[in-house]
């Protein structure tokens, strides 16, 4: 009885939102308690602001919920050891410079009766409707380029390479610009469109190359030297503006 009262006053003087903190590794982490009249379980989420917080249902019980959250610690170490996610990508505006098939291209916005107008390039794309922020159309706009000018280039190159294909897919891979399946598909990034052209050449021989061998290997690169002597040049590229991939 002692205990209860001594617990519900513990209550009281605790703040509301955090009503503990946990351990985890070198980490002191904020616990918080969320009662949920409609949850079945306790249920553990790390928030963005690095709270361990745990659904309470019906049922349940802050004492209950601690331990909850005490026997997922390695859950939560593992949560904490993440790097953070990435930061929203930047804003494309009038005046912003992108890449475009390996020249740096500073956007114009023209603003016309019909609906405003983006140019770059030799590229114009109309917008239906005027935004603060242009790169979702742009990059809509580059990869519809690019599921039209990577195929047949690709094709292109398996013909006087004499390699088979079963399939080209041209899709947004964040960390690669191409791959090949042992079945035959090759994969493109869209991006390649941005990259000079040699440097799309290249990827596109590269993964073809891969039909010959599935591997990195001194054979593999034997095979693309000598299919496209420019690739060190290219790979020296694809490093030094890696940042392509990440940004997304
Ligand atoms: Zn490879």
């Amino acid at each position: 009885m002692q205990l209860d009262l001594f617990s519900r006053l513990l209550n009281r003087v605790r703040p509301a939102a955090v009503a503990a903190t946990l351990r985890v590794g070198g980490t002191e982490l904020p616990v918080e308690f969320v009662r949920n009249p409609k949850a079945r379980r306790y249920v553990l989420r790390l928030t963005p602001e690095r709270v361990a917080r745990v659904t309470v249902p019906r049922s349940g019980n802050r004492a209950e919920a601690f331990a909850f959250a005490q026997r997922q610690s390695a859950w939560l170490a593992k949560q904490l050891a993440k790097p953070p996610r990435s930061r929203p990508a930047t804003e494309w505006q009038h005046g912003t410079e992108i890449l475009f098939r390996g020249e740096r291209v500073s956007l114009r916005l023209e603003t016309h009766s019909s609906g405003c107008v983006v140019k770059f390039s030799d590229q114009s794309i109309l917008l239906r409707q005027a935004a603060t922020n242009l790169r979702p159309a742009i990059e809509r706009h580059l990869w519809q380029l690019a599921a039209i000018e990577l195929p047949p280039r690709l094709l292109a190159f398996a013909a006087q390479l004499q390699v088979t294909v079963q399939r080209v897919t041209v899709r947004s891979q964040r960390s690669r610009w191409g791959s090949c399946s042992r079945a035959g598909t090759v994969s493109l990034n869209w991006r390649l469109v941005q990259t000079p052209d040699f440097v799309r050449d290249y990827i596109c021989v590269h993964e073809l190359m891969h039909r010959r061998e599935m591997n990195h290997s001194a054979r593999y690169w034997r095979h693309v030297a000598e299919a496209f002597p420019r690739w060190e040049e290219a790979e020296r590229w694809l490093k030094a503006n890696g940042g392509l991939l990440r940004q997304v």
